[in-house]
């Protein structure tokens, strides 16, 4: 059906689960990460030995140089990579999403630049040129207590945050984020957390998958329902809206997760936008007509997307976070899970395991709520705790 070679930056779970969905479709694929095996390297051998994988950083240039003369189209699973390389290789191939997009993602307060000035409703945020006790001190006199202070790069799984509550902290945020560049979030009393996976055409199309309600443990996401019940019957069709216009403002195709808060009155903001699939998507593997990992080939090969819609009443996703560096608890865990009705069980194949680190998740499907929560209780009670 296609013979382009699809170059993916990152080996980690989502290219794994790209790989995957490649491999229904016969689409070859190449994997630039360090190291053999990696958890996308261990889904298919490449067709050709000429298309070998390649060892080796998403942050080297030389290697997004090798990476782009063996493939026909690029595209990436982690956002931190080098932007100026992928912009010099894409005079050669096409790069999906846009460089510049992932250029203006991957600095967060750029991103939020951006966002308003798409007149996205975003919560009100401030740059912090010198970051300094008076630079924090300044933005807090600003934006009030308590206050969320991020680091504008390198950032995921909270990584990067920090919540200054009192000013008597300014010096411990100052150590925690030590060196990186620092912009500040007015903090947002939201009620919920929620989500929605869009699929952009290399045209600018737009549709969305249904909106889901994500719960984070510890800034992680532990917990993703969809869809998302609300008694307000027009709450996801604004998300949604809220959603596509947010990746309508951006360029390239692929898919794009867009993180949302829902405040108590209603109001919707966005907070953050991930140019690639996306941990609060993993549930459309089992859950959708088509998944997000099918949909990003095909939006990115210029195919027919897939309908975005539910094929069960009800799915959850519960993330498999290491609790400690032996990973025999989760395994057993997994194990136990596999005995769930509607549980599908997925573990990435990760060497090293650690605390809060990714390591699988499980979907669980069912025809109602109750059995939703009926399937899911047993799961919640084993999971094995990072807690000490
Ligand atoms: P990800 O792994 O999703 O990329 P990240 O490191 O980029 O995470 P954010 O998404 O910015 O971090 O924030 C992590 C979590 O912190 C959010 O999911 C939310 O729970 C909380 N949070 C972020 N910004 C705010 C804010 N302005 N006010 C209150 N809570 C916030
Ligand atoms: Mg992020
Ligand atoms: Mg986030």
């Amino acid at each position: 059906m296609n013979h382009k070679v699809v170059g993916i930056l990152g080996g980690g779970q989502l290219g794994r689960m790209l790989a995957a969905s490649a491999s229904l479709l016969n689409v070859p694929v190449v994997i630039l990460d360090v190291g053999a095996s990696a958890p996308a390297k261990q889904i298919l051998a490449p067709t050709a030995p000429h298309l070998g994988h390649i060892d080796g950083s998403f942050t080297d240039p030389i290697k997004i140089r090798e990476l782009a003369a063996k493939a026909d189209v690029l595209t990436v699973e982690i956002e931190h990579i080098d932007v100026d390389v992928l912009d010099e290789v894409a005079k050669e191939v096409e790069v999906h999403p846009a460089p510049s997009t992932i250029r203006t993602i991957q600095d967060k307060c750029r991103q939020k630049v951006h966002l308003q000035s798409h007149a996205l409703p975003i919560a009100p945020f401030l740059d912090i040129p010198e970051p300094t006790i008076h630079g924090i001190k300044d933005a807090a006199g600003r934006l009030g207590l308590p206050l969320m202070l991020k680091s504008k790069t390198l950032a995921y799984d909270g990584r990067g945050n920090f919540v200054l509550r009192d000013l008597s902290h300014v010096q411990d945020a100052l150590e925690f984020l030590s060196g990186r560049p620092l912009y500040a979030e007015k903090w947002v009393p939201f009620v919920k957390e929620i989500a929605v996976m869009v699929v952009r055409t290399p045209r600018g199309q737009t549709c969305s998958y249904p909106v889901v309600e994500t719960i984070h443990k510890e800034n992680i996401c532990h917990l993703v329902f969809a869809p998302l019940r609300s008694r307000d019957p027009q709450l996801a069709a604004r998300a949604q809206e809220i959603a596509e216009r947010t990746v309508q403002s951006l360029g390239g195709a692929g898919v794009f997760g867009v993180e949302m808060f829902l405040l108590a009155d209603g109001q919707i903001l966005v907070n953050e936008i991930a140019p690639r699939p996306h941990n609060s998507g993993h549930y459309t593997i089992e859950a959708c007509e088509t998944s997000q990992y099918e949909n990003h080939l095909r939006a990115i090969l210029s195919l027919p997307i897939g309908s975005t819609a539910l094929k069960v009443p009800s799915a959850a996703m519960l993330n498999l976070l290491g609790s400690s560096n032996d990973m025999s608890e989760l395994v057993g865990f997994a194990e136990f899970a596999l005995g769930v009705p509607g549980a599908s069980v997925h573990l990435y194949g990760k060497t090293g395991c650690r605390k809060g680190r990714k390591m699988g998740h499980i979907t669980i499907t069912a025809n109602s709520d109750a059995e939703l929560r009926a399937r899911l209780r047993p799961l919640l009670q084993r999971l094995p705790s990072a807690d000490p």
